[in-house]
């Protein structure tokens, strides 16, 4: 293929890329942006190997790796519950800031690339970059992938002096970097190229290691911009302009999703980066002088099943529960059958509701749910305090009133949506516990709350054989 052709293939795949992430940002569109992109990646794949910088000896070993590489991804994509995603998102993430430090020291030891003067140092820069970008989203998806699927505690681990040490390791980071553009020999470049990579990996994991599991919905998007700007960092090193693009474009739409997401909890991205908010997840909500204290009052599947059918106006809304136990086919008969009786139906989704940006969306549309009577949190929580009944389906932390009622709370100032102004909220969850963000919930123990125990599928099949009876 010739150089203009393959420029032309590029640019179509980038066009692609482009419709891609646009149709991503609908769930109407979502299958259409999907199909654009896997074109577009089709495309981008054969230009490059049958390109002009392939030669025929190089497509076997292509071949092979993407039979390997195809291999492993295919069995984790079937593999892989759905409530595992966000883990396995953090991993891939992970192999694009491996490949950019891989690709980073075989240029750097590529003896075909002769270079000199400026060309050299802009080249030799671009490594150095390139590497450090990789090196820090590698280490840091690593631990993210480990906090997610829970292999890693959530609780921030806060070093003495931990902002000192960062400061000193980013004034190595630049020291090294002059000594590495002022090398005189190839062994004098690699060991500053070296000790940058290990402090960019000693970085990745110290950072990531002091986010709070509260703050977690954020690290999983800034990975997935840092990932983007390894992508990109990759491009400059091989001189390939469709990585260039393509990483621009997932590193930037990562940074303004990192934006979303913090304004969602209410969140500045700066003291994010630095860490140490929130706790370690999953534990029982333990009673302190000045919590949450009182009676919780339990409610059967029957009783649930006799205030929806009195309801007009219901809603629904779901969290990491609801993935966890594969309810959403039966909260979606539910919804069927209660607006077959004209009964007003509608869903209240949080931004970082589930454990990834957009989790109850997918979920909600593979179970048929109309995307019409899917609703924002900021365009349904006006509407509870006219709600007859609010259903909160596995999800704990986003229903949280201690976010507005307790200014010592650490989760105080994130937006939540007010199920509790609902005339009777229902919690559907096994137990007492706490959700990710480790927080004492008040909701339980308000006196218009029905606690509904036991695992969200069994107990919505039960509600739905009463609601049919
Ligand atoms: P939470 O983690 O706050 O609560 C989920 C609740 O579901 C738990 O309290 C649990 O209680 C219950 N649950 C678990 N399994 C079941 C089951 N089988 N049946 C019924 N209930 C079940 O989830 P939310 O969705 O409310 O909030 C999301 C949290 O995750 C936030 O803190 C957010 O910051 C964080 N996060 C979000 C990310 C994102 O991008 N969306 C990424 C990473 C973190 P019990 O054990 O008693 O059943």
């Amino acid at each position: 293929m010739s150089s203009s052709l393959a420029t032309v293939a590029y640019i179509a795949a980038i066009i692609l890329f482009i419709l891609s992430l646009g149709g991503l940002s609908n769930p109407e569109t979502a299958r259409r942006g999907n199909v654009y992109g896997m074109i577009g990646m089709a495309i981008a794949v054969l230009a490059t190997i049958f390109g002009p910088r392939v030669t025929m000896a190089g497509i076997p070993w292509i071949v092979g790796a993407m039979v390997i590489g195809g291999s492993v991804g295919l069995f984790a994509a079937k593999k892989v519950q759905m409530t595992q995603m966000p883990e396995l998102v953090a991993l891939m993430h992970s192999l694009v800031g491996l490949a950019a430090c891989l690709v980073g020291f075989a240029s750097y030891v590529d003896t075909s690339i002769v270079l000199t003067g400026a060309e050299k140092s802009i080249h030799e820069l671009e490594i150095y970059v390139g590497i450090y970008i990789g090196a820090v989203t590698f280490s840091g998806s690593i631990i993210a992938f480990g906090k997610l699927s829970g292999k890693i505690g959530g609780k921030p681990v806060l070093l003495p002096g931990r902002h000192a040490i960062n400061g000193i390791a980013a004034l190595a980071v630049f020291y090294f970097g002059y000594a590495f553009l002022q090398a005189h020999s190839p062994a004098d470049g690699l060991t500053a190229l070296t000790v940058m990579t290990v402090l960019g990996l000693l970085f990745g994991i110290h950072m990531v290691m002091a986010i709070g599991g509260a703050d977690m919905p954020v690290v999983v998007s800034m990975l997935n911009s840092y990932s983007g700007w390894a992508a990109a960092a990759t491009g400059f090193m091989l001189s390939n302009d469709l990585l260039i693009v393509v990483g621009a474009l997932v590193g930037s739409s990562g940074a303004i999703l990192s934006y979303i997401m913090c304004r969602a909890m209410n969140r500045n991205f700066i003291s994010v980066i630095a860490g140490g908010f929130g706790t370690g997840g999953g534990t029982a909500a333990k009673k302190k002088d000045g919590e949450p204290q009182g009676e919780v009052t339990a409610i059967s599947a029957l009783e649930t099943a006799e205030l929806l059918k009195e309801a007009k106006n219901v809603v629904i809304v779901p969290g990491y529960g609801m993935a966890v136990a594969q309810a959403q086919h039966a909260v979606f008969e539910i919804t069927q059958f209660l607006r077959e009786k004209g009964v007003n139906v509608r869903f209240g989704i949080h931004p970082v509701a589930g454990r990834m940006p957009g989790h109850m969306n997918v979920l909600l549309a593979e179970a048929k749910v109309p995307y019409d009577i899917v609703m924002e949190m900021d365009e349904i929580n006006a509407d509870f305090p006219e709600t007859d009944v609010s259903m909160v389906i596995g999800a704990n932390d986003i229903v949280n009133p201690a976010a507005q009622e307790d200014p010592t709370s650490p989760i105080a100032g994130m937006p939540v949506l007010e199920v509790w102004k609902a005339k009777t909220s229902i919690m559907m969850k096994r137990s007492m516990a706490s959700g990710y963000a480790g927080v004492d919930n008040p909701l339980f123990y308000k006196d218009n709350n029905r606690m509904l125990f036991g695992d969200a599928k069994k107990t919505l099949d039960e509600v739905l054989t009463a609601l049919r009876a």
